[in-house]
């Protein structure tokens, strides 16, 4: 079965203990400290809920997984995976969904997370059909942002997408859903990746790609099942900022079998008046060899060659989280 510890994250905020109290000890949290709202997302295996904390009043996303159906479809390291790699992330300040605690009962894990109220980017895209320039811009800045604190800790995403980019109050890029997450050591993570055929989690990973139905997104190495790179991640991003400005993912098809053929062909089109400096980022992430993307080389913990690419121009990369975002219209 799945070890979730009936215990807050190491990193809890104070906001999520009980009434304050120097002398209580914090107690461990259940669903009655809770009360249930709305429904806010439905994933392969967990269900997510608005909540609102009885003690505090704040409000919560708390992702709810059903032990039988986690145990059924052997999801029990997706479960693990997201739970280390958000604690791993709790500090930093901006970009992710943050994990406040966990616990279980006996049928459920529950996982208590700060609530992007402005939900998925996907649905602005779609909302407004594409994004002006400026806003693409300004979210892929953000994103390309996120991925540099994630890589720096040996985070390898694996399942971006505009339906796990969510975004707060503020219209702040979240990134979400770790289930798919690799994690390595952060040396290990900038050095040229290791085949490893014998790898488990990332058969459990093509497993996954099966069930999802959203694999526009996917890599030519993940599809491939053979290596673990921060680059993929880079490629999904590429199929992001083609998305927000045409509107529709690069890599389009009836069925999921002949979008894994466009991926391994690189068969996608630029629609007409789509603007040079953000084609030729696109072209320059969207490279079937993952060791040639753009990116793929840089040192340092933040993405100096893609962050100096001309459709950045005007970024101002050190001040971007205290920015207010442009409207999307
Ligand atoms: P998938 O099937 O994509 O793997 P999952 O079961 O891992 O899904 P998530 O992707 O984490 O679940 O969550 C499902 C949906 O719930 C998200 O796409 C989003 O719409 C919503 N959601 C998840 N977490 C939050 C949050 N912290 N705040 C607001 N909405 C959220």
């Amino acid at each position: 079965p799945a070890k979730m510890q009936a215990s807050p994250a190491p990193t809890a905020a104070p906001t999520s203990s009980p009434a304050p109290s120097q002398s209580i000890k914090p107690t461990k949290r259940t669903a009655k400290d809770y009360i249930f709202g709305k429904l806010i997302g439905d994933g392969m295996f967990s269900t997510v809920f608005l909540a609102k904390d009885i003690h505090s009043g704040k409000e919560y996303a708390i992702k709810v997984c059903e032990k039988r159906h986690i145990i059924r479809k052997k999801k029990m390291e997706y479960i693990k995976r997201e739970k280390d790699a958000l604690n791993m992330l709790f500090k930093v300040p901006h970009g992710f969904v943050k994990l406040y605690c966990t616990f279980q009962d006996v049928d459920r894990l529950y996982f208590v997370l700060s609530y992007a109220k402005n939900g998925e980017l996907l649905s602005y895209i779609n909302k407004v059909g594409s994004f002006e320039l400026n806003v693409a811009k300004f979210y892929a800045a953000e994103l390309l942002s996120a991925l540099e604190k994630m890589h720096a800790k040996g985070i390898i995403h694996r399942d971006l997408k505009p339906e796990n980019i969510l975004l707060d109050e503020n219209m702040h890029l979240q990134i979400a859903d770790f289930g798919t997450a690799k994690i390595m050591d952060p040396k290990e993570i900038k050095s040229a990746p290791v085949v490893q055929e014998e790898d488990p989690t990332r058969n459990e990973r093509s497993r996954k790609i099966s069930f999802v139905g959203t694999p526009q997104y996917v890599s030519p190495e993940l599809l491939h099942n053979c290596v673990d790179t921060r680059t993929s991640d880079l490629w999904a991003l590429g199929c992001i900022i083609y998305q927000m400005i045409s509107g529709l993912p690069p890599f389009r098809a009836a069925t999921e079998f002949l979008t894994f053929q466009k991926i391994l062909k690189m068969d996608y089109e630029f629609p007409e008046g789509f603007p040079a400096d953000a084609k030729d980022l696109v072209e320059k992430l969207l490279v079937l060899d993952h060791t040639k993307r753009i990116g793929a080389n840089d040192k340092g913990d933040t993405y100096e060659s893609i962050r100096s690419h001309p459709f950045f121009a005007g970024i101002d990369w050190e001040n971007i989280w205290e920015q207010t975002p442009p409207t999307i219209s």
